[in-house]
């Protein structure tokens, strides 16, 4: 079988995939990223593939349409808007899912031809902060780590990064290095205990929003243990004095962390040549992320760590292609190919290559402004690529009514059905992953290609061709008659030649004869150069900049919340969400809840909770664990208004965004938080796709179909008549059992001898196991044996999926361990978990501690 070679979609490590029409998917043995490694999501793309839910043919007002009454409607309300308010009346919004091919087409039609620089993108929630630290250190936005340092580092420290479930494989090289080389130590630096802290010799339970303390103060210490390189600051760095004094007056009780952890923390930092600090989301996602990430820069200055195998900060993208579209100048405050907005020379440069009719000339609306702009009024035609705002913007409620104020949205999208697409007149059908050709660059600047493997379905077409079509149509056709995204890369590669002679990093001479078809996975600016080796900067001066950087007053509500991901999803769950292998690893909307605060508020485990704060109210499952600290809250981002009643997280997050880098602060808000006490709760499993409208409901895809968490405040007057209207089967046989002692009832549907849909009420949290009742869907089992809800064949029950890739539960790896499988590697050989993806190794790792095991030495 020939496979294509290609590279995942979903997380900023880029790893190589080799695939096939059929479903199949293997780690790429020859990509630098993987060498072959999948994580679980990577591992179930083949699930991901299928038609469901894909938006297939142009709708206009709900209505399909051709693609040229589609393509005209679009192009005539955006030169309307421009014709009578201006080029700034008029938004797109844009992805870290779009190939840079994409993102260089857009962002040339709207700043070289439209002349505005509103085009901003979901990358504003993803490193931004990153990106303005960058450029304030260095004076561009250059990562000069590669994923080899990780791996030659004798100390890693994993800041506001929750590697093993954000970014699995490169948590899994670090793991691999660490096995090898023991001395090797590891600090996890974040608020909350992860499944990349048992990894770790050191977990500093820092304060939310205290990393600048902490690495203020870890400055001040290398400075009194005068541990700087002097001749290297002196020669090429600005700005020590002042970052030293800044970092002296910073408070170490900031940090909430004892001062035998600080001790401990600057003790190793300081006597560790090979120090690699890695950061993402924990540091980017806040009010003070651009302080947070120059707190870090300054301390890899002023010893010189940086530019060096096995040292230095590295930034890790949450997005498969936020660094493309860094490259390209897919932000708002950015130009192309790395150059400055508000560099007259830069634009002329851009403006000539282009031929283009104008050049915006002043940063646009960064992503929580421009939807803001959208409540204002001010904008007028808005288009929405690839992403899904309504859910993923802080203050999502607000954000879907400042859409629906638009006069003219219009999205382009693979999927029919998102909170977004509801909001829209106009959708465009994009082809996806698996369809589609281009490149993207991952975490260390390696840019690789995707490439298609199977067919555009429907009439969907690529997303430069879509902009490109509508730029025809608003008269700049000459500029972008692309035959095909080779076309457009070459265009990209000939602007890097062309502004050459302009001091920047990004160098893509080593792609000048490129074959596209052909293309390897390559680093810019060579596969053997290292930045900032030679100690050159890219401030006029050529030195780089310390940044003096204060601690900000923090105050302390009662709750706070912190978001982020889950292991087995990606982002709103369009694509992860259809894999019935990724659905049962936290199947739920939930709340990370300290056994402290939940017996504060009187929760019991299981119990739903209302998290409130001025912009809304979601509602999640407890889920109470020391891992996180007391008064924090920690809740995942990825449900939808389409997967669950109130388990959008960012109805309630709020817009407060980082001065510099215009990114929202999501981990670190004030809420209140209260238990829910519905009059019943519920569990339905079914074999078809359930759409319940009770007062609290998550949906989620299973091996057998799908299952539904309810509750409501309402009893029905007829338990029969609710089942079936929940689970959507009129017909079948009806057996039930009902206690209304206990306030509980079971019912079976069963329709040609199988169990259609089951359905578990109480006036309590229902405790069934989800595994075995979803295994009993579609099964002969009798009613009576399956509303015991025991498993079919009296199989024992699985108990919660931990391993996603070979369907291995909790009770099942207990079982494993009781009878001796006392390591990772025991538990692997007795079970298979852990044995193909190795996504749940570090959870495998937490199960045998918490069941109290003896750990055996792998
Ligand atoms: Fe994809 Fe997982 Fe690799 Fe990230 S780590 S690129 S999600 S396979």
């Amino acid at each position: 079988m020939t496979l294509t070679r290609t590279t995942c979609p979903y997380c900023g490590v880029g790893c190589g995939v080799l695939a096939d029409a059929d479903g199949t998917i293997k780690g790429d043995p020859d990509h630098p990223a993987n060498f072959g490694r999948l994580c679980s999501k990577g591992a179930a793309l083949g699930e991901t593939i299928d038609l469901e839910g894909r938006l297939l043919h142009p709708q206009i007002n709900g209505k399909q349409a051709d693609w040229d009454t589609a393509l005209d409607l679009v192009a005539a309300k955006f030169k309307a808007a421009i014709a009578e308010h201006g080029p700034d009346s008029v938004a797109f919004y844009a992805s870290g899912q779009l190939l840079t091919e994409d993102y260089y087409v857009a962002n040339k039609l709207m700043k070289g031809f439209i002349g505005t620089a509103n085009i901003d993108t979901n990358s504003r929630l993803c490193m931004a902060s990153s990106v303005a630290g960058h450029k304030r250190a260095f004076g561009t936005d250059t990562v000069p780590g590669t994923y080899e340092d990780l791996e030659l580092a004798d100390l890693i420290v994993l800041v506001g990064s929750n590697l093993a479930w954000c970014h699995p494989v490169l948590y899994q090289r670090i793991a691999a290095a660490k096995e090898t080389r023991p001395n090797m130590r590891v600090v996890n630096i974040d608020p909350r205990r992860t499944a990349t802290t048992d990894l770790a010799d050191l977990h500093l339970q820092v304060t939310p929003d205290g990393d600048v303390a902490l690495f203020n103060g870890l400055l001040a210490h290398l400075a009194d243990a005068q541990k700087f390189d002097e001749e290297f600051t002196q020669c090429h760095v600005n700005g020590l004095g002042e970052a030293v004094e800044a970092a002296r007056a910073s408070d170490p009780a900031d940090t909430g962390l004892s001062g035998q952890d600080l001790t401990a923390f600057f003790t190793l930092w300081a006597s560790t040549k090979k120090v690699v600090t890695v950061y993402s989301q924990g540091v980017n996602q806040s009010a003070c992320g651009t302080d947070k990430v120059n707190a870090i820069l300054n301390c890899h200055l002023a010893t010189g760590r940086i530019g060096k195998p096995g040292m230095g900060p590295f930034s890790v993208t949450g997005q498969p292609n936020a660094m493309g579209g860094r490259e390209v100048g897919g932000l708002a405050n950015m130009l192309a190919n790395h150059l400055e907005l508000d560099n007259a020379d830069h634009r002329q440069a851009v403006q000539t290559f282009w031929d283009s009719p104008a050049i915006c000339t002043r940063p646009g609306l960064k992503a929580v402004d421009l939807f803001q702009a959208c409540a204002d009024g001010k904008i007028k035609a808005l288009w929405v690529m690839s992403t899904n705002p309504a859910v993923s913007l802080p203050d999502a409620d607000g954000v879907a009514a400042a859409i629906a104020k638009v006069p003219f949205v219009v999205t382009s999208d693979i999927m029919e059905k998102t909170d977004t697409n509801d909001l829209a007149h106009v959708l465009l059908p994009a082809t996806g992953w698996g369809e589609k050709d281009g490149t993207v660059t991952n975490s260390e600047r390696r840019m690789s290609r995707q490439r298609a493997f199977l067919p555009a379905p429907g009439v969907a077409k690529p997303d430069w061709q879509i902009i490109s079509d509508v730029a025809t149509r608003m008269g700049f056709g000459a500029a972008f008659a692309y035959q095909n995204p080779a076309d457009v890369f070459a265009e990209y590669i000939a602007l890097d030649a062309a502004v050459a002679h302009f001091p920047r990093d990004l160098d893509l001479s080593i792609f000048a004869d490129a074959d596209y078809a052909k293309l390897i996975p390559t680093q810019w600016p060579r596969n053997d150069k290292r930045f900032f080796a030679d100690g050159k900067f890219y401030h006029p001066d050529g030195k780089a900049r310390m940044i003096a950087v204060q601690t900000h007053a923090l105050s302390h509500p009662r709750f706070t919340l912190n978001t982020g991901r889950n292991r087995d999803q990606w982002h709103t769950m369009t694509r992860t969400g259809k894999s019935a292998r990724l659905g049962p690893h936290l199947a739920e909307p939930y709340v990370e809840m300290h056994p402290e605060d939940a017996a504060y508020l009187g929760a019991s485990p299981g119990a739903l909770i209302h998290v409130e704060s001025i912009y809304g109210r979601a509602t999640l499952r407890t889920l109470i664990t020391p891992r996180v600290a007391k008064g924090q809250l920690f809740a995942p981002m990825h449900w939808t208004r389409q997967r669950s009643s109130h388990g959008t997280i960012n109805s309630i997050t709020a817009p407060v965004t980082d001065p510099f880098s215009g990114q929202p602060a999501l981990k670190f808000g004030a809420v209140t938080a209260e238990v829910y006490k519905p009059k019943w709760y519920g569990f339905l499993a079914s074999n078809t796709e359930l759409t319940p409208q009770t007062p609290y409901a998550a949906i989620a895809r299973t091996q057998t179909g799908w299952q539904a968490e309810l509750a409501s405040g309402r009893i029905p007057a007829d338990w029969e008549t609710e089942a079936r209207t929940l689970s959507g089967q009129g017909e079948g046989d009806v057996s039930m059992q009902s206690d209304p002692t206990t306030g509980t009832v079971r019912m079976a549907i069963v329709e040609n001898g199988l169990i259609t849909a089951l359905f578990f009420g109480s006036s309590n949290p229902v405790i069934v196991s989800r595994t075995a009742i979803n295994d009993l869907i579609g099964s002969a089992t009798a009613p009576l044996t399956a509303l015991a809800g025991r498993s079919a064949s009296d199989q024992p029950d699985a108990g919660a999926t931990v391993c996603a890739c070979f369907h291995v539960g909790r009770n099942t790896l207990l079982a494993a361990a009781a009878n001796g499988a006392r390591t990772v590697t025991a538990l692997g050989e007795a079970t298979c978990a852990g044995t193909n993806c190795g996504s749940c190794k570090p959870e495998l790792t937490a199960l045998l501690a918490e069941a109290s095991l003896p750990m055996a030495a792998e």
